[in-house]
């Protein structure tokens, strides 16, 4: 459709030119995207912005998304109307954030409309750190200075679904067309201003299948470790988008291809490089992505514990060679590799109790004798953690026999499960040999009634 479409309003030649000439306005009938195709909740913000006396249109992803025909996941509307003028018209609103200020207005039970006031050039009233990244930017614009003011050319789409037309400032439906991604401006000093730019060129090139255009992918591989700066609660809002984006290890691969994962991700490349590793998170990220194509629910902890596995596993090797015993050894192993990603990442509290959790049951489920996996299987993480273990043997690292028997004893009767149970005498011994060593004032009379 869209072959035909760039022939039709551009002649069949693709824009050459990255600076704005005046928009292109595309009408109905040329890019046949409908007012059915947009979210009743954005027709409605759009429309009463519009009999207000305002501006108002669609605008970036959802556009993009709608010609290269993906259901948008949500709809962003840009406006004149400012954050105080939108609240004041929308009775569920609030003005949010403090870098950019945007209205979010709400329907139903939970979706959110992102309104945001069209803003004005860069290189005026805003407040930069040393490196050039903008910190506060509130001044406001026209439709034009917003729209050279995103990201790639093919996000600065303004629909209007009054008159049904496209506006296109920066020839965004032609890079679209030669599935190119483009960024505005000049992308070493656009990356500057914002290096989640540069995490952003990644995703949306793996996640819509675009090539990064020569120019915009040149600078990202030095300016990288611009990253650094950015607060670790805005990468790691970025890096769930990257992970859930339902093309996650093509986005990993992108990543790595641009060389964005060093201070980013940092273990990431440990991880992807260690045989058994790479299968491991490949599995764990096709799985995701699956589940989210299917619209199926995903957890963020489960992901994380996966992606950080073998690193967990190299840690617990080491400090079991320095003479730690093996449980022991496990749960520092976590804390290590859990410190250096909150400190880097900002894993959130609650996640990081799910992965310890979650890793804390896997040689649990090596113990089948006794009350021991009855115990295991009234753990509220079980399941979380029996995903995990055929994670693993899926991978290689262990043995099937033990995913199947755990498949079978939590399906089985209460009979079923007592005849399944595996007798270890010599582990019994193993065990009454440690004790022993570790009280060794202890009376015979003690030792027997610690047992
Ligand atoms: P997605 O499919 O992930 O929603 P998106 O392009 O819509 O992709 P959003 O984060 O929803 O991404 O942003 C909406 C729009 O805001 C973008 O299309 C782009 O025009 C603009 N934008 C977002 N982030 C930036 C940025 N860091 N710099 C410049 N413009 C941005
Ligand atoms: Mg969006």
């Amino acid at each position: 459709m869209i072959r035909r479409l760039i022939r039709r309003v551009f002649g069949g030649t693709p824009a050459q030119g990255r600076k704005a000439r005046g928009p292109r306005v595309i009408s109905f009938a040329e890019h046949q995207i409908d007012r059915t195709s947009i979210s009743s909740a954005a027709l409605k913000v759009t429309q009463k912005l519009q009999e207000a006396g305002f501006d108002a249109f669609v605008v970036g992803g959802a556009v993009r998304d709608l010609l290269l025909g993906i259901i948008p996941k949500d709809f962003d509307i840009a406006t004149s109307a400012t954050p105080e003028q939108v609240h004041a018209l929308f009775r569920r609103s609030r003005i949010i954030g403090r870098r950019f200020k945007i209205v979010h207005v709400t329907f139903g039970r939970d979706e959110i409309i992102e309104v945001t006031t069209y803003r004005g050039p860069a290189d005026e009233g805003h407040v930069t750190d040393d490196h050039g990244r903008i910190l506060h930017d509130n001044v406001w614009g026209t439709q034009e200075q917003d729209a050279l003011r995103r990201d790639f050319t093919v996000n600065a789409l303004y629909y209007n679904p009054a008159s049904r037309e496209i506006v296109d400032y920066a020839n965004g439906v032609a890079d679209l067309q030669v599935k190119q991604l483009v960024m505005i401006g000049d992308p070493e000093q656009r990356y500057r201003e914002d290096p989640v730019r540069m995490l952003r060129a990644a995703r949306l090139a793996a996640k819509l299948g675009l090539e990064i255009e020569e120019n915009t992918r040149a600078p990202i591989e030095s300016l990288a470790a611009l990253l650094q700066n950015v607060p670790a609660a805005r990468l790691f809002d970025e890096m769930l988008k990257l992970l859930f984006s339902g093309h996650a290890w093509e986005c990993l691969s992108q990543l790595r291809q641009q060389g964005l994962h060093h201070g980013f991700f940092p273990l990431l490349d440990v991880i992807m490089e260690q045989p058994l590793g790479e299968k491991f998170v490949m599995l764990a990220l096709d799985s995701t992505d699956q589940r989210i194509r299917a619209d199926k629910p995903v957890s963020v902890g489960f992901l994380f514990a996966s992606l950080l596995w073998h690193e967990v596993l190299a840690a617990w090797k080491d400090i079991q060679s320095q003479g730690e015993n093996p449980l022991p050894a496990l749960f520092q192993a976590m804390d290590r590799v859990i410190d250096v990603q909150e400190e880097k990442l900002a894993i959130p509290r609650r996640y990081s109790v799910t992965m310890k959790e979650i890793w804390a049951l896997q040689p649990r489920f090596e113990q089948r004798s006794g009350r021991r996996p009855f115990r295991l299987l009234e753990q509220p993480r079980f399941r979380s953690g029996f995903d995990f273990l055929a994670l693993r043997a899926a991978s290689g690292e262990l043995d099937n026999e033990l995913v199947e028997w755990w498949a079978e004893f939590q399906n089985a009767d209460n009979a079923r499960r007592e005849a399944m149970l595996v007798t270890e005498p010599t582990g019994a011994a193993a065990k009454k040999r440690r004790r022993r060593r570790r009280k060794p004032d202890a009376g015979p009379a003690e030792a027997a009634g610690s047992e």
